[in-house]
């Protein structure tokens, strides 16, 4: 059987991710995702109305064009975990596609609630749910099939899929570390991958996702972020003025440790922010989490702006708001509170802890440190990086490759440079750039089996 795969986005940056596999007559979609950047950058840009070419050309979503050389039809697209860089191309792409869109539940849920904010592209592909651990046909020729197998990452519900052939297993492994101690779900599924590893047709290709990949040891688990948020926190139990918390709003399992330790030191949480309320609200209403019915969700500007009057009124004392703005994101609700746009106001000694590290990029950085300058005039304190990152190091790619045992190795989620450390570590293990180790741009095409 053939196997072709088509590098589309995420080989020259981190953001925009999307790969197809062919095998044979089939073809599987590997996310579709935004590089959110690229869209900041330009002022005032509202992604909803534009067209996917101009989209393209800002070199915001994946150049899905050079689909039209793979000889096959797509069967599936594939998103891998609800981050908008590997789900928010799908509402300008996926409707070029006679395919349903397959991922967990979580994931699901979020692209569907992507497909309704969009306001040029009518999106009618079938939405699926498969657990992990579930599998699903792929194509008439009963040869192929897809597992997902279930890894854990900065978002709950995150899968790494694997398309079973003749050939070998094709494994995609974008995005994931190894956490045996996450704070909501399953322990990454370790064991399956072994066993994939050691099939008889093994391992054709594993894609790897090389975001840390130049970082020595092991990433830690969530269970060690959950223990500095505790450490951190409860040092604060005897202060009585403003403590603010942010984190990604898409990482429950993040805001779910906040709201617990707000508790803990005896304060009700309230989460503020558009973004917030969504994943929040989406995560509780498929039961991953529950945060109990005094929890205040608000992402309005009318109810965020009642909910601060109410925390001046009762005492700051009283209350945790978690809030959007841990990148300094300018709409954001810490960045308008630095710049004094809300009702809540700081005083000497307040405290803001960024349970999130700033994402290395020039804009980001700008941005967030402005944001940090704009509370420490107001006196704020700042409590920086409490925090665990979601992407393997070293340790990880090492174990992985010990799992999987794979025959070819197509380093991602990296600009060329983010990716060449893997290639190090690659060839370390007995790998050859060129041979097995195939190093590749957006828009290239691998042909694995001829
Ligand atoms: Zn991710």
């Amino acid at each position: 059987m053939e196997i072709e795969i088509a590098t589309l986005g995420g080989y020259e940056e981190v953001g925009r991710q999307m790969t197809a596999v062919r095998a044979g007559d089939d073809i599987v979609i590997f996310d579709m995702g935004l590089n959110l950047s690229k869209v900041l950058i330009h002022d005032n840009v509202e992604t909803e109305k534009m067209h996917s070419l101009d989209l393209i050309d800002m070199g915001a979503i994946p150049d899905d064009r050079v689909m039209s050389e793979l000889e096959g039809d797509v069967q599936a697209i594939v998103p891998t975990h609800g981050h908008l860089d590997h789900i928010a191309g799908i509402p300008k792409l996926a409707h070029r596609y006679d395919a349903p869109i397959v991922g967990s539940p979580y994931t699901i849920e979020l692209v569907r609630q992507q497909i309704e904010d969009e306001g040029k592209f009518q999106v009618d592909n079938d939405l699926v749910k498969m657990q992990a651990g579930g599998t699903m046909a792929i194509g008439d020729s009963e040869q192929v099939e897809m597992e997902f197998v279930n890894v854990t990452h900065s978002i709950i519900d995150a899968i790494n899929p694997v398309l079973h052939t003749p050939e070998g297993a094709i494994v995609y492994g974008l995005d994931k570390r190894l956490d045996h101690t996450p704070v909501i779900g399953d322990p990454i599924d370790m064991d399956r991958f072994r066993e994939i590893g050691r099939q008889d047709e093994g391992v054709l290709c594993y894609i790897e996702d090389c975001t840390n990949a130049g970082r020595k040891g092991r990433t830690p688990s969530e269970a060690y972020a959950k223990k500095h948020v505790e450490d951190t926190l409860t040092s604060m139990e005897d202060y009585s003025g403003g403590i603010v918390a942010t984190t990604f709003s898409s990482h429950i399992a993040r805001v779910k440790t906040l709201v617990e330790y707000a508790r803990e030191i005896g304060r009700q949480p309230i989460l503020l922010g558009r973004s917030m309320e969504k994943y929040s609200g989406t995560a509780e209403r498929l039961d991953f989490v529950d945060f109990q019915d005094d929890i205040g969700m608000y992402g309005h500007r009318k109810s965020v702006n009642r909910a601060f009057k109410r925390i001046m009124k009762e005492g700051k004392g009283n209350f945790l708001p978690i809030v959007t703005g841990h990148q300094g994101e300018p709409r954001a609700m810490l960045t308008r509170m630095g710049r004094g746009e809300t009702p809540y106001e700081m005083d000497d000694g307040d405290k803001i802890v960024f349970s999130a590290s700033v994402i290395p990029e020039p804009t980001n950085e700008g941005q967030r440190y402005q944001s940090e300058q704009l509370l420490r005039m107001q006196g704020a304190r700042i409590y920086d990086d409490i925090h665990v990152s979601g992407h393997l190091r070293e340790e990880g790619h090492y174990e992985m490759l010990d799992a999987l045992q794979p025959q070819h190795l197509i380093p991602g989620h990296q600009t060329l440079k983010g990716r060449s450390p893997y290639v190090d570590l690659a060839t370390s293990q007995g790998y050859k750039l060129g041979r097995d180790v195939h190093v590749t741009q957006n828009g290239s095409v691998i042909q694995l089996v001829e």
